[in-house]
């Protein structure tokens, strides 16, 4: 609700959205929001601390974040002029959101196609430009349905479907064939899969984005122990990326966060890949530990769990948190989700302490 005095100029969804605001309050054991632990060297620390401190603040950064595309795609295989960069890929979402607005067909207004569950910043980055979106349930094994997607597309005449594999809250990916069939079915709109969990994962999807010209992919730094700098990026067709660089803000990503990102692309290859080792190694311990106790956990392509629990997850949840463990809870979204909890993994004494107190909620 909204008792502001401006309510009269307000959007009218902001009446009923909340800001998003992480769980407050201080936790010894913070497992709640898909962050990697933090496991730099001293050597690469030092190396960080001096491209976060720039010699010259008095100017702005890079308009046009020339290197920090040129690293990004020298990665990928693709030129710059189809990577661009946001202060977080939430920020590359709301300009394809805000640049890919027009109504289709008879539409009063411009809608969107996404899954349940998944990121929330689709919907909600929609919901404030007055973007309407169709959240079609993910099927029993959290895999895409195929069918549900297609009448979605034909009813709804999307500008843009959100497709996140590996998939946040569930930590799966979407299976090859069915994405096939999916992007197929959507030919006059834009795919964007969001691969903010890859560098976890078995596969990757680069290759639908070759394949397909309305296919473009989302990647970011903030899962791969970089969260704070907040970067993240789109990489698609090049006539995309130059309609979107209308809509961003000209100096959004600041000086130390280009430099520093690209520092983590070019030089500190190895320190990531340490961690998703390190990431990986725990999970499928965290995976066995918590089936053995009595919880039955998705197998995951991700940095997180997601977990179900027996009795009502709210009550671990309390159960965990009274000890200090954060952890994050879906009781509230009902149905399906009623019992499940997503778990980060963290530092093996995070997750030896979070296996000892959870056992005690089995
Ligand atoms: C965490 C997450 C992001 C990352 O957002 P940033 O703004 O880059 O931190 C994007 N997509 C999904 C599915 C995520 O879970």
């Amino acid at each position: 609700m909204t008792s502001s005095r401006f309510a009269h100029l307000l959007r009218p969804e902001l009446a009923s959205i909340d800001a998003y605001v992480p769980h407050q309050g201080s936790f010894e054991v913070r497992l709640d929001a898909n962050e990697s632990p933090a496991m730099l060297s001293i050597e690469a620390h030092a190396l960080l601390a001096n491209a976060l401190a720039p010699a010259v603040l008095a100017r702005y950064p890079d308009v046009r974040a020339v290197e920090l595309r040129e690293a990004i795609a020298s990665r990928a295989g693709v030129t710059a002029d189809e990577v661009i960069v946001g202060c977080g890929s939430d920020e590359v979402i709301a300009m394809l959101l805000s640049a890919l607005d027009k109504p289709q067909g008879k539409n009063p207004r411009a809608r969107i196609v996404t899954t349940t569950p998944t990121f929330v910043m689709y919907r909600l980055t929609a919901k404030v430009r007055g973007i309407e979106t169709i959240e079609v349930p993910l099927d029993a094994a959290w895999d895409l349905d195929v069918a549900g997607m297609k009448r979605a597309i034909e009813f709804a005449q999307p500008n843009i479907l959100f497709i996140a594999t590996p998939n946040n809250p569930t930590g799966s990916v979407m299976s090859e064939a069915r994405l096939r069939a999916v992007i197929e079915a959507a030919p006059e709109a834009l795919v964007v899969l969001d691969e903010a969990y890859v560098d976890f994962a078995s596969t990757n999807v680069a290759y639908l984005r070759r394949e397909y010209p309305n296919v473009a992919t989302l990647g970011t730094l903030s899962k791969v122990g970089f969260a704070a700098l907040r970067v993240g990026w789109l990489i698609g067709p090049a006539d995309l990326v130059h309609e979107l660089n209308k809509v961003r803000q000209p100096y959004n990503l600041p000086l130390p966060s280009q430099r520093a990102a690209i520092l983590v692309l070019r030089e500190l290859r190895s320190e990531v890949d340490r961690l998703v080792t390190h990431v990986i190694s725990e999970r499928e311990r965290l995976t066995r530990e918590l089936d053995r106790i009595g919880f039955s956990v998705t197998p995951s392509q991700t940095n997180f769990v997601w977990v179900e629990t027996k009795r009502p997850a709210t009550e671990v949840f309390d159960g965990l948190s009274s000890n200090g463990i954060l952890v994050r809870s879906f009781a509230k979204s009902g149905g399906r989700l009623a019992k499940r909890l997503r778990i980060t993994v963290g530092t093996q004494t995070e997750n030896d302490r979070l296996l000892e107190t959870i056992a005690r909620f089995a």
